[in-house]
């Protein structure tokens, strides 16, 4: 698979290619290594001292590294300028989940082991082997021609499993250290299919808690039902101002921001292969939610939701309670697609409650913006050449994905252009027990970045000139 039709290409490396296919033993074992060293950001163990050792490693590497401190886990910092064109930034996290629930695993999930082609290990796929992949790309390169195609910079966080809380502070003061051209993450599974893939976007997310109370303790249903304020039928009369019977959220100017797919985006929506029956035989439902009409893909992408996560008032115990409930909780979270803002959307929500039930409170429970690199921007097609070049399959592009992600803090904080290339198996286990990562995923990853450092390195073209800023 690794391309001889392309060896009259300047941009194909193939002595890095040769390179890495006789480092792959020596590869694996980094990997073994790294993944055998737990770095918990939930609980905290191991968090430093893999923080030190990716850095030794990266360094090793032939990167300038350093740790770079924050209230929490350090972020670890490497770059190889110099050689010009336009800038890579890599971006993962070195923290991995707890390995509970601990019974479900086959073997000791910080004891690596390889079965069937796969090691199996917490952070196998999400994160270590993702990014040091990408990482002996460059040590690939180094070690060929001592230099590389285009400068490249990378940045390690330490607690993207307890939801980044660094990340945005940290991206907004570091602002030149961090200026790139493009931003490649490499985390989550691949597609599916178990094609290779091209995700452009990710959504956001707005979490708010909706709570209704009624007298100071819980009453007889028979002395006071119809005479003290009932919150339940309060907040079940709330949330039904919130949306229709159509799927369609009725909060004033929820979709005020909301952009029309262009027709790029629609085309590439179109040509996903969504298998809407397998999906509802899955997942045992007959008819998908309001509009029906509504492509899946497209709802993924280019819609906002709004979801009722959790409903609690009153008695649920067994048989009957004749009790008037004295309070009603509803936690919702909005999906936000390009465009929202999360303070924008909370103050719609917020005054949408207060027209309407002005007796509920309504708290903000964290939000994070949503993110959409632009499906016409200048390196998508390096990229996608590098995929192809390195695996032999066309990637399935994504436009967005339903999920969310700080991808915005490179998008909107920086302004660069950022795509996810997952090289992690579809079957990864990831958060889950017997997290594994294939060594053909693995070894794909190394040969994709080290064929895109390559491409980038002859894409000097594609960087915008100083007029279209
Ligand atoms: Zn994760």
């Amino acid at each position: 698979m690794v391309g001889a039709h392309r060896t009259d290409d300047p941009a194909w490396p193939g002595d890095v290619l040769a390179r890495i296919e006789e480092r792959r033993q020596e590869y694996v074992d980094l990997l073994i290594d790294y993944v055998s060293r737990p770095s918990v950001s939930a609980s905290g163990e191991g968090v430093a001292d893999v923080a030190h050792y990716i850095r030794d490693r990266m360094e090793a590497f032939g990167l300038d590294t350093r740790l770079i401190p924050t209230a929490g886990a350090p972020m670890v910092f490497g770059q190889r300028t110099g050689a010009g064109g336009p800038t890579l930034l890599l971006y993962g996290h070195y923290d991995v989940q707890p390995a509970d629930p601990a019974d479900g695993w086959t073997s000791d999930p910080f004891t690596p082991v390889i079965r069937d082609g796969r090691v199996y290990a917490r952070g196998a796929a999400d994160n270590k082997g993702q990014h040091l992949a990408q990482l002996l790309a460059v040590e690939a390169f180094l070690s060929c021609h001592g230099q590389l195609p285009c400068d490249v910079k990378v940045l390690l966080e330490g607690e993207e499993e307890i939801g980044s809380p660094r990340m945005p502070e940290f991206v907004a003061e570091h602002g030149d250290l961090l200026a790139a051209d493009l931003v490649v993450v490499s985390d989550g599974p691949v597609d599916p299919s178990g094609r290779p893939m091209i995700s452009l976007g990710v959504r956001g997310a707005l979490g708010f808690e909706l709570r209704a109370t009624g007298a100071n303790t819980e009453l007889h249903s028979g002395h006071w039902g119809g005479v003290a304020p009932d919150p339940v039928w309060d907040l079940v009369q709330l949330l039904a101002t919130m949306k229709d019977a159509r799927g369609h959220v009725t909060i004033d100017g929820f979709y005020d921001e909301v952009q029309p797919l262009t027709a790029a985006e629609r085309e590439a929506l179109e040509r996903l292969e969504i298998d809407v029956p397998a999906i509802k035989r899955d997942l045992g439902f007959d008819e998908l939610a309001e509009p029906r009409e509504r492509g899946v893909a497209e709802r993924r992408v280019a819609w906002p939701t709004l979801t009722i996560n959790g409903l609690h008032a009153g008695y649920d115990g067994p048989g009957l309670k004749s009790v008037l409930p004295r309070e009603a909780v509803a936690k919702c979270d909005i999906r936000l697609v390009e465009a929202q803002r999360a303070d924008d959307v909370f103050a719609k929500v917020s005054a949408h409650v207060k027209r309407h039930a002005p007796h509920v409170t309504v708290t903000r429970r964290g939000s994070m913006e949503p993110s959409r690199t632009p499906i016409d921007f200048p390196y998508l097609e390096p990229v996608r050449r590098a995929i192809v070049a390195a695996q032999g399959q066309e990637p399935v592009l994504w436009p967005g994905i339903g999920g969310s992600l700080p991808l915005y803090v490179f998008t909107k904080t920086l302004g660069v252009p950022t795509v996810q290339v997952p090289c992690g198996n579809a079957d990864q286990s990831q958060h889950g027990p017997d997290e594994n990562l294939t060594l053909d995923w693995f070894m794909a990853g190394i040969r994709t970045t080290a064929v895109l450092l390559a491409e980038l390195g002859r894409h000097t073209d594609a960087r915008p000139g100083p007029e279209s800023s």
